[in-house]
């Protein structure tokens, strides 16, 4: 007798997941369901994240904090582990997978690759545990998806490095008790680890977003910020630093985004089951049916591409361009499955009493930040053609 069929997993992608995989994502659902579904929308609504370090503590007492790093009392768990728990987190909300990923994935995957012995012993156990936030200053006022032109910088004074300029659009910046921030130097752009009450720093929070309104957005203002000569990050140079990192951050992104997608689209099922119109469940109308039939492959591919991309991750084989394939792919999908989520909804779906709204305005940001779909679009055209079409 054929297996009975789950509508989430239409294809069976569990079965290519081990037990304890399974368990992995199991345990960060309930966690979520527990801690943060309760509230998520109260959050969004006013605009805030009340508690973060709370949330913070509860993560890391998880393992979810720099969870795919080894040592300094990160998990080292792999990077599939990794992409289920993104998965699950974004589910529940992407700023809550965004405090996740800027924690691990940006801030302390750039000191655990390219710090000290002394920054990442002072650093990521605290990380790690929840007890210090970190955020991660790349883009500016007036420079975004060129990084390379940003107009920060760090000088020497003697020993000393001293910076001055303004980041904007930092995840976790008012809450940080550590920013890395990239800054321009005589040797190119290079990494500082900064600890957030140097005087001449300050992180004020913006506000006015009707995106990720449940994620601390702020600018960074560095006004003569007087750091010692070991506060550079020492193993890089360049834009390879951040990229680096960003690398790590769109994996996650990756499978994220197939969790907002897997919230809107169950919601969107249940409700075609219950609403009735006509008579009877908008479900058994054609054009609903064609709606989720289009929703559930574009999930199905999209978990398929993530699981994939895990595999080559944790095999070593995972090369840029093939995560930016990932994450173009998925979170156009994803904001298309919310989207027409919210057409099936009805009224319904502008309510933040059904978390599908929420999710497809979050998942603006999510299009956007990481690099936007338009650079990972001339990424592919790049590898596909050799020809750089970014300038
Ligand atoms: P721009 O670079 O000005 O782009 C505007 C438009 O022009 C886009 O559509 C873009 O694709 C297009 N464009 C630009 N150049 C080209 C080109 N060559 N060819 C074709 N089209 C082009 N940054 C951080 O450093 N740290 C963070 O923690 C962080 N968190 C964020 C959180 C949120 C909620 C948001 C919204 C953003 C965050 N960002 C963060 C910033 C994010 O990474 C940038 O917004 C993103 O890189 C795009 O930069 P921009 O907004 O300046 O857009």
């Amino acid at each position: 007798m054929a297996a009975k069929i789950d509508p989430l997993d239409i294809v069976g992608i569990d079965d290519q997941l081990t037990a304890e995989e399974r368990d992995i994502r199991a345990a960060v659902r309930k966690l979520c369901d527990d801690v943060v579904m309760p509230d998520v929308a109260e959050w969004f609504e006013r605009g805030e994240l009340p508690d973060v370090r709370g949330l913070a503590k509860e993560f890391g007492a998880m393992g979810l904090l720099g969870m795919h790093l080894e040592g300094y009392g990160c998990p080292g768990m792999s990077a599939v582990d990794y992409g289920l728990a993104c998965l699950e987190l974004e589910a529940a909300d992407s700023g809550i997978r965004s405090l996740v990923s800027v924690q691990g994935s940006l801030a302390m995957f750039a000191i655990h690759r390219w710090g000290s012995e002394e920054q990442k012993q002072q650093w990521l156990p605290a990380m790690a545990a929840g007890e210090a936030i970190g955020c991660f200053g790349l883009t500016e006022p007036d420079h975004g998806s060129d990084p390379d032109s940003m107009r920060t910088r760090a000088k020497r004074d003697g020993d000393d490095w001293v910076l001055d300029g303004r980041k904007m659009w930092i995840t976790n910046g008012s809450v940080a008790d550590v920013a890395v921030v990239w800054a321009q130097t005589e040797e190119g752009v290079r990494g500082f680890v900064v600890p957030t009450d140097t005087p001449g720093f300050s992180a004020p929070q913006i506000h006015h977003k009707m995106s990720l309104r449940a994620s601390v957005t702020s600018e960074l203002v560095l006004d003569g910020v007087r750091l010692p000569a070991d506060a550079v990050l020492p193993e890089v140079t360049g834009l390879r630093g951040p990229l680096s990192c960003l690398n790590e951050a769109r994996y996650g992104i990756v499978w994220g985004a197939m969790g907002a997608a897997r919230s809107c689209f169950s919601a969107a099922l249940d409700y075609s089951k219950e609403r009735e119109q006509f008579g009877k469940p908008i479900a058994g109308f054609q054009l609903t049916q064609q709606k989720l039939a289009d929703m559930s492959l574009e999930l199905t591919k999209g978990t398929l591409l993530a699981l994939h991309l895990g595999r080559r991750k944790d095999a070593g084989t995972l090369a840029p361009p093939q995560v930016s394939v990932g994450k173009l792919n998925n979170v156009r999908e994803a904001i298309d499955i919310c989207r027409t989520a919210r057409t099936i909804l009805g009224a319904n779906g502008i309510s933040l009493e059904y978390p599908v709204i929420r999710h497809m305005n979050n998942l603006e940001s999510v299009l956007t930040y990481e690099g936007t779909v338009e650079m990972h679009t001339l990424v592919v055209g790049q590898t596909l053609t050799g020809h750089a079409a970014f300038r």
